[in-house]
């Protein structure tokens, strides 16, 4: 007897009424109707390859670790992107092409490039979320961003099932931007990605943050492997761990004003922070400006701005995802009525907000 194709319902693993709180790194209670998690390509576009599948999908969820639920409630289809696997494409004496799967765990798979002897990804370590996310808001920290080491992306388009191959040029990779955020926005789920690691003479990055002084201080020489750990320790020391106090990491994105405007904001604070960009804006640094307009360490019930990192909205244990997103906009009005500044959310708000 011939084996019977395997249904959407088979392949998919369906689940109804779920609370997506273990699957948000701010650890937010959100009842989602009806949870598909895909485990492959094929999968994927069972999921979305229609009109009516994908007009049903209310969020595509990688580890949750730049979500804010504005509501407690999520009604339509959330499909959970747990598509594993990594390997290597091609390699030279001088370096490796290798793909990871959507659903590969950031860090892990940075660690395991690592232990490989490749460089590329050290100064990326330990940012929390899935590899297949990376390219949608262009992942970086430590002067290294997903383009500089980003070749291709796959993803399936949503509607049409049709399954694409984009190169970093397509991406066009920007600040914590690309075409997953822009054109692309809702219409592609990325299904896997690769990157362009070196084997030696690699390109190493010390010149940012700390890292040149936490190697210095360890008397360590700069390596793949060397950079990695002095990039996980300071992070550690700065940023508050997901699983011990609930965050999104940097709520807000840096916003970038006219010289004109920063200039007037000068007139206010002589000591702003700007950073002139190649098209004559500057860029702010949206942390000073929420902890000058003095929201670092505030608390209102279990919704925080954190004490050490001002840029990083926290969940006590118990807040709601509208109260997260109440103080989220106090904070902006707060800092616009001080300094002229409109903040934008660096987090992707599910539930609507905007
Ligand atoms: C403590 C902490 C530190 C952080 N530090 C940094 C940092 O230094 N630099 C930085 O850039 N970010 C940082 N982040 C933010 C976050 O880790 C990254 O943006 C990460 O790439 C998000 O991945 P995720 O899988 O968790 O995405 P999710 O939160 O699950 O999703 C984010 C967005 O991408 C969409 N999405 C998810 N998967 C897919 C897919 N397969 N295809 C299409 N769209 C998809 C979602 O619908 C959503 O809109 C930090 C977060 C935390 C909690």
């Amino acid at each position: 007897m011939p084996i019977p194709e395997p249904s959407v319902e088979m392949a998919l693993h369906e689940a109804l009424s779920v609370d997506l709180k273990p699957f948000n790194t701010f650890g937010l209670s959100c009842i989602a109707e009806r949870v598909l998690t895909a485990t492959a390509e094929d999968d994927v576009r069972d999921a979305v390859g229609t009109v009516a599948a994908n007009e049903a999908l209310s969020l595509v969820l990688g580890g949750g670790s730049n979500l804010l639920f504005t509501q407690e409630r999520l009604t339509g289809t959330v499909l959970h992107i747990n598509l594993l696997g990594k390997h290597v494409v091609s390699e030279t004496d001088d370096a490796v092409v290798v793909e990871a799967a959507a659903g590969e765990p950031w860090h892990p798979f940075v660690l395991w490039t690592l232990e490989n002897g490749w460089g590329g990804l050290e100064n990326l370590s330990l940012i929390p979320g899935n590899v297949g996310t990376t390219p949608v808001q262009n992942v970086g920290a430590y002067g290294v961003e997903t383009k500089d080491v980003c070749t291709e992306v796959r993803f399936v388009e949503r509607g049409t099932g049709a399954v694409h191959t984009f190169s970093a040029a397509d991406c066009a990779f920007g600040y914590r931007d690309s075409v997953f955020k822009g054109p692309w926005r809702n219409r592609a789920v990325i299904t896997a990605v690769r990157f362009h690691l070196t084997k030696r003479n690699h390109t190493l990055k010390t010149h940012y943050g700390s890292v040149d002084a936490e190697l210095e201080a360890a008397g360590i020489q700069p390596s793949p492997q060397s950079i990695s750990d002095a990039v996980v320790r300071i992070r550690r020391s700065k940023l508050p761990d997901p699983a011990e106090l609930g965050n999104s990491g940097s709520f807000f994105k840096n916003p970038t004003v006219s010289a004109e405007e920063y200039a007037r904001l000068r007139a206010l604070k002589s000591d702003a922070p700007g950073y002139p960009q190649a098209d004559g804006r500057v860029k702010l640094a949206a942390g000073w400006l929420i902890e000058q307009a003095g929201w670092k360490g505030y608390r209102r019930g279990d919704a925080g701005v954190h004490a050490k990192q001002a840029l990083v909205l926290v969940n006590y244990g118990r807040a709601t995802g509208p109260e997260i997103w109440q103080l989220a906009q106090d904070v902006v009005a707060d800092v616009h009525a001080k300094f002229g500044v409109s903040l934008e959310p660096e987090v992707n708000l599910v539930g609507g907000g905007l």
